[in-house]
């Protein structure tokens, strides 16, 4: 399942719970726009592709220090093609080696960075011998955006009508049963880009306090004895909610250890500061085994990250929830 990158998730929790700065505000339009491409994209891929198509989402490689980031990478027959979409509203067209729209030439070229993506994974293929032809796809997945291309392009280009044809051309091709590709690119690939913004202390005490619904965001929760409730009618299991909101503390100071005081601060004085200590006992691990300094390790990764090789305990929990709610 495609995740949204660590600075959305951080934009995210920090617009909930304070003010984003101009820049701020306009790089999180700009990733949440990217991530709903990716993910219109990705729709497009559920309706028209065979289900036994072999692809990857989201791809961040780093092969000896050359990183790439790909959206999809599909492979169908001998061709690998690597996907990089597009959610850009107006008309922009390709002339003379410069992608240029109504009101300005773009100097960062999505034409460059594809074929330096594309001269990457060559490089890597030649170098284990795996004998796979390389092309780059552009897709222009916003409705109300529209590409002419006037040079003669190797890229496969596509405005966001063309998808699905270009999708369904590559049905009905015997697909190989070979996965080589997927474990060569996965050997080299990097699971987490850093997070590259922080909270400073000072911003931080002016946060908004508390846990925040999951569903709708609200601040005014109820909590029983094994759940949160919301007036939106949302239910979440209480030990869940602690464990996302612990996660989200993680997050937006990920550069610092976690520091239970901050945490039970972080909280507000409506939750039990006695139930977040346990669940850091529980959950987390002491940053100097032995010595009970209240500080744990950060992974600086939002609750879906951090617990997503723990779902049978969580799932545990979440069954609970059900005959639990009477509580
Ligand atoms: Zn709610």
């Amino acid at each position: 399942m495609r995740k949204k990158s660590l600075d959305l998730y951080w934009l995210e929790a920090m617009k909930q719970r304070g003010h984003l700065s101009d820049e701020e505000q306009r790089s999180y339009q700009r990733l949440r726009k990217g991530f709903e491409g990716e993910l219109t994209f990705d729709q497009l891929c559920h309706q028209f592709l065979e289900n036994e198509t072999d692809y990857l989402d989201d791809v961040t490689l780093d092969y000896y220090g050359d990183v790439s980031q790909m959206d999809k990478i599909i492979k169908n027959k001998n061709i690998i093609y690597l996907v990089d979409i597009k959610n850009y509203q107006g008309n922009y067209v390709y002339e003379n080696n410069a992608l240029r729209s109504e009101k300005r030439i773009f100097t960062n070229d999505i034409f460059e960075q594809a074929r330096r993506s594309r001269r990457i994974f060559t490089r890597l293929f030649a170098d284990y011998h795996l004998p796979l032809e390389i092309k780059n796809v552009i897709a222009f997945i916003n409705g109300q955006g529209r590409i002419t291309i006037n040079d003669e392009l190797p890229e496969i280009v596509l405005n966001y009508e063309e998808i699905p044809m270009w999708l369904m051309s590559m049905r009905d091709h015997e697909q190989g049963q070979n996965n080589d590709w997927q474990k060569l690119v996965q050997k080299y690939q990097i699971q987490f880009y850093k997070n590259s913004r922080f909270c400073t202390k000072e911003r931080f005490k002016q946060l908004k306090k508390g846990i925040h619904c999951e569903k709708c965001g609200s601040f005014s929760l109820k909590t029983k004895r094994y759940t949160i409730q919301c007036l939106c009618g949302h239910t979440e299991v209480k030990k869940i909610g602690y464990l996302r909101t612990i996660c989200e503390y993680g997050l937006i100071m990920h550069h610092l250890p976690l520091k239970r005081s901050e945490i039970i601060q972080f909280f507000g004085k409506k939750y039990s500061a006695d139930y977040i200590k346990n669940t850091l006992i529980n959950y987390f691990i002491p940053l100097n085994m032995g010595i009970k300094d209240g500080r744990y390790q950060n992974y600086g990764r939002p609750f879906d990250y951090w617990f997503e090789n723990e779902d049978i305990n969580l799932d545990k929990l979440v069954k609970r929830k059900n005959w639990q709610t009477r509580f």
